[in-house]
């Protein structure tokens, strides 16, 4: 086990412009971030916990065949030796061994990225997005918690993904967001885009979207493809798209005097219903997507209180729409 950097720092050490530009760093005063790259070379990002005192990033390739330093950059500076460099070279030597290259790490394949690229993986590999309010009856609007993304910039990357002016205050962080959203997937940024159009606010404390529940049937077709990670807030319940058919079945009752009421009959509880031109069921946890042949109005009395058919309309719904539905009774 040997030091890192020893080559490079035996190199510059002894002379008198590295003793005279570096910033002496206590150890834990640099913190470091390692990916490999496509070719297998380690880059080491160097950070400092102190901006005041040392300003800069630095990043090291590093070829661990040939034991050697292939490329380096900072931050700051443009020149070849900067003091930045340097005075990394001197604490990595002091303060670190080659055994952290043996360390696992992510393999990235997006050089261009590799500045937080592993870190903002693991976050978003362990981050879950939580809804609230699907059950809640008293409630027009449902809503989506994204806390356990943090520190990624998700309002920000939102407005990225819906292509959405950002105010003044939020312009510092673009870049930022920009970088970070590499991470996320094409069905996250699209459901993040989907939220900002439709959202009616975001509450950054508590870091969740609320839409309303007429809009919410919009999410579905995305909300599948990331049912993996989205959860229940109530019941801590993974959400789960059923591959299953649903079989609903449709009764007609006499209602009063000469109407009659359509509506949706079975045998296990429904939990929720959303209508749109595609409709989603839910048993607790469990989505179910079914077409329906009626209007949105209809489909939405149908699910709660019933239709009110008129007599005459028996006919037409005994003979067109049973076709489709199957009713049980009539
Ligand atoms: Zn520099």
């Amino acid at each position: 086990m040997a030091r890192l950097f020893g080559k490079e720092y035996h190199e510059h050490s002894n002379s008198w412009y590295f003793k005279s530009t570096i910033t002496p760093l206590q150890k834990n005063e640099i913190t470091y971030k390692k990916f490999l790259d496509e070719t297998g070379n380690a880059v080491f990002r160097f950070e400092s916990q102190s901006r005041r005192k040392f300003p800069a990033d630095v990043e090291i390739t590093y070829d661990k065949k040939r034991n050697k330093i292939i490329d380096h950059k900072c931050s700051r500076c443009e020149d070849e030796q900067c003091m930045h460099y340097l005075s990394i070279l001197n604490y990595a030597y002091h303060n670190l061994s080659t055994d952290i290259l043996e360390k696992n790490v992510v393999q990235t394949y997006q050089t261009k990225m590799l500045s937080h690229n592993e870190y903002w993986q693991r976050v978003v590999l362990n981050a879950i997005i939580e809804i609230s309010d699907i059950f809640n009856h008293k409630t027009d609007k449902i809503r989506f918690h994204f806390p356990t993304f943090k520190p990624m910039l998700i309002r920000i990357i939102s407005l990225l993904a819906a292509n959405r002016e950002v105010k003044e205050e939020d312009v510092p962080y673009l870049e930022k967001a920009a970088k970070q959203s590499s991470a996320l997937s094409e069905s996250e940024i699209e459901f993040l885009k989907l939220l900002q159009q439709k959202k009616c606010s975001f509450s950054r404390k508590g870091s969740f979207f609320t839409i309303y529940k007429k809009d919410f049937v919009k999410f579905f077709p995305i909300m599948k493809n990331l049912q993996y990670k989205i959860y229940i807030k109530e019941t801590g319940d993974q959400l789960e798209f059923s591959t299953q058919e649903y079989h609903l079945n449709f009764q007609v009752n006499k209602h009063e005097a000469d109407d009659y009421l359509l509506k949706a009959s079975t045998t296990e509880k429904i939990s929720a219903v959303f209508v749109g031109k595609t409709s989603y069921i839910f048993k607790k946890n469990k989505v179910f997507s079914i077409n329906l042949p009626f209007t949105k109005e209809v489909a939405e009395q149908i699910f709660q209180e019933g239709y009110i058919l008129k007599k005459e309309d028996l006919v037409y719904v005994a003979s067109v729409v049973a076709r489709q539905l199957g009713l049980m009774k009539c």
